[in-house]
């Protein structure tokens, strides 16, 4: 990234109702686009946004969430993940293989977006009419 584009802008992440919130600060450690079936049926969406935060970037969080872990199978790890509990948004999770960072819906963060994702992760799920950048790194 060129001097001029960088950005040290915090961000903010919301579920749909507005209740709960995370604020970050800079840009993530790791943003990835994620096309495994179980981002799919967490997001209702043809992929998931999972944006990766040191977790010391969280300057504000609010609001009440409930919780479920989750093994992911494909990936070996546990997933502690954080939904709204009026509105049932999944905001942000915990993975136990990075123990130093969370997990945040990239699609949530919506008046200043993330750029562009850097990773394609289980690029083998990816459905076929979804078109990425041949600049993004893959991973099967
Ligand atoms: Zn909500
Ligand atoms: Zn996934």
């Amino acid at each position: 990234m060129h001097k001029s584009e960088e950005r040290t802008l915090n961000r903010k992440a919301e579920c749909c109702c507005g209740q709960l919130s995370v604020e970050v600060y800079g840009e993530p450690y790791l943003h990835s686009i994620c096309h495994c079936s179980d981002c799919k049926k967490r997001t209702g969406s043809a992929f998931g946004i999972s944006s990766y935060f040191k977790k010391d970037a969280v300057i504000a969080q609010s609001g009440k969430t409930d919780q479920y872990s989750f093994y992911h199978k494909e990936k070996n790890h546990e997933q502690i993940r954080h939904f709204c509990s009026s509105c049932g948004t999944t905001l942000y999770w915990y993975v136990s293989s990075f123990p130093d960072l969370v997990g945040i819906a990239g699609g949530c963060f919506i008046e200043d977006s993330l750029g562009e994702p850097t990773y394609s992760i289980s690029h083998g799920g990816k459905l076929p009419w979804v078109r990425i950048s041949e600049d993004i790194e893959t991973n099967a």
